[in-house]
């Protein structure tokens, strides 16, 4: 069966965009964790951090800036969970984007 990020990236399944280029796509995390809570992923498919080439992370990064300006935002925090250890439960990389534009995000207990 086919990644359920991967059949975002082709439309067929919907998401709220708020990014695009023609590599790497950001869209709302469907249960959110904080007032502002993004995906950004590849649109290439990866299953997660350590099996994904470097060089991706240098426009990723350009993408991710980006990301933030569009969403009006200067503070946020971004996590990416790296394995079913870490919590990790869609195996296609994503990078969480998380903000609270109206205070600061707390730092949670995570075991
Ligand atoms: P992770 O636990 O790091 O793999 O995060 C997967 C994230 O994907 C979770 O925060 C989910 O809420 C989110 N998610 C799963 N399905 C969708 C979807 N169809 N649209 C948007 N976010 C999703």
């Amino acid at each position: 069966m086919e990644c359920i990020f991967c059949k975002i990236v082709k439309g067929e399944i919907p998401s709220k965009k708020v990014n695009e280029n023609e590599k790497f796509l950001a869209f709302h995390d469907i249960n959110p964790i904080a007032p502002i809570h993004i995906l950004i992923i590849p649109k290439e498919h990866y299953e997660k951090f350590d099996n994904t080439p470097n060089e991706i992370f240098n426009e990723m990064a350009s993408f991710i800036k980006d990301t933030a300006k569009k969403l009006g935002i200067s503070d946020y925090r971004l996590i990416t969970n790296n394995g079913k250890g870490a919590g990790q439960e869609v195996f296609h990389l994503h990078i969480h984007m998380v903000a609270n534009p109206n205070g600061t995000l707390k730092w949670p207990k995570l075991v």
